[in-house]
């Protein structure tokens, strides 16, 4: 169920935006900053704030400790306390299973690795470049098919200027995407400096963030963001990543607003779960959830095969089944397309 209504989200259509210099009074970084530094959790700290049963505790050490345990409270507060099959916790909560090796998951499943040029940039598919803005999230998913990715070696920085002269030497490139780790985890200072100097290569069109924060962290959507995004000459998308509608309150709903508002196009891509969402009314309400916020589904990915995640594995007879499913039961605009990333493609890969 969605846990608003459309007409209490967010400022009123039409109403102005503060200019800059009272957002900063009003809104100073580091109330989000503030958020994620507080972020981290060990199991016993986040048993004893989810009142979750002790037993769990040592089955998640290993694993905790492995990819450690990283959850906001503004996420935090959308789980049900001491319900171990919640959803949302399913998504971070670390599993004695992780430790597993099991045969076809890898730590580079996606071929990456192979993909990589200087700077941190990845370029796999024709007219659009990634780059690795940041290495750091403010959630840690258990499932992330980049939980091994080697950041320290490949990821943009900012006093190099390799990516941005990639970029500046590929005129057939249009389109930069910024993830991560996640691109919003950068300040509003350095993400502007980020779009200055993209901004200045004429044949890029449109910049496209691939982002969690705007579910996970919405007060990181500050309007100093907002005012910047929209004065940038590029056309600004925003890829949001939500698995489960219970993802989606009203603080997520006022941030995506704010960016629409500042003609941000909204999109959402999600991972088929075992035990977070497969279910066709789970996906099918999400669509809805995310259209009664003006975002629309855009892909949803079959698991990256990556070690440790096989138990969020569903199997692809049973991820067709339940498009199927799904395919009856929503509008078209509204049924994300079901995707894998393989290896060598020129493109995502349709699975029906
Ligand atoms: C997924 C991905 C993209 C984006 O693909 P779209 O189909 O345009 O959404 C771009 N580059 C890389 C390396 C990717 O993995
Ligand atoms: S936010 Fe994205 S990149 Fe970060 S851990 Fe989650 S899935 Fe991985």
């Amino acid at each position: 169920m969605a846990k608003f209504s459309f007409s209490a989200v967010g400022i009123p259509k039409g109403d102005r935006l503060p200019t800059p210099e009272t957002v900063v009074y009003m809104e100073p970084d580091h109330t989000w900053q503030q958020e994620l530094s507080q972020s981290n959790w060990t199991p016993a700290t986040l048993a004893e704030r989810l009142s979750l049963p002790e037993v769990r505790i040592n089955t998640m050490e290993i694993s905790a400790q492995h990819f450690p345990i990283r959850a906001t409270e503004s996420y935090l507060q959308r789980i049900e306390v001491g319900n171990t099959d919640d959803p949302l916790l399913r998504q971070i909560l670390p599993a004695e299973e992780e430790q597993q090796t099991v045969k076809g998951y890898s730590m580079d499943p996606v071929g990456d690795h192979a993909a990589m040029q200087p700077g941190g940039l990845l370029q796999k598919y024709q007219g659009r470049a990634l780059l690795i803005t940041s290495t750091a999230c403010a959630i840690h998913c258990r499932y992330c098919f980049r939980r091994d990715f080697p950041y320290q070696q490949h990821h943009f920085e900012f006093n190099q200027s390799e990516a941005i002269h990639y970029l500046q030497s590929d005129n057939t490139l249009h389109e930069v995407i910024l993830s991560g780790g996640d691109p919003l985890v950068l300040n509003d200072k350095r993400l502007s400096n980020l779009l200055d100097q993209l901004e200045k290569i004429p044949h890029l069109k449109t910049i496209r963030f691939h982002s969690r924060i705007p579910v996970v962290l919405p007060s990181r959507i500050t309007n100093t963001l907002i005012h910047r995004l929209q004065q940038s000459r590029l056309n600004v998308v925003m890829v949001i990543h939500s698995n489960h509608p219970n993802e989606l309150d009203q603080s997520v709903a006022t941030a995506l607003r704010q960016m629409r508002e500042a003609e941000v196009t909204l999109l959402n891509q999600s991972v088929l779960l075992k035990g977070v969402n497969d279910q066709t009314e789970t996906l099918r309400q999400l669509s809805h959830t995310l259209f009664e916020i003006g975002v629309l589904p855009y892909y949803l990915h079959l698991l990256d095969r990556v070690k440790g995640s096989h138990h969020f594995d569903l199997p692809e007879q049973d991820a067709t089944a339940l498009y199927e499913q799904l395919r009856s039961v929503l509008p078209g605009y509204l049924l994300p397309r079901l995707v894998r990333e393989i290896e060598g493609k020129t493109s995502k890969t349709t699975i029906c």
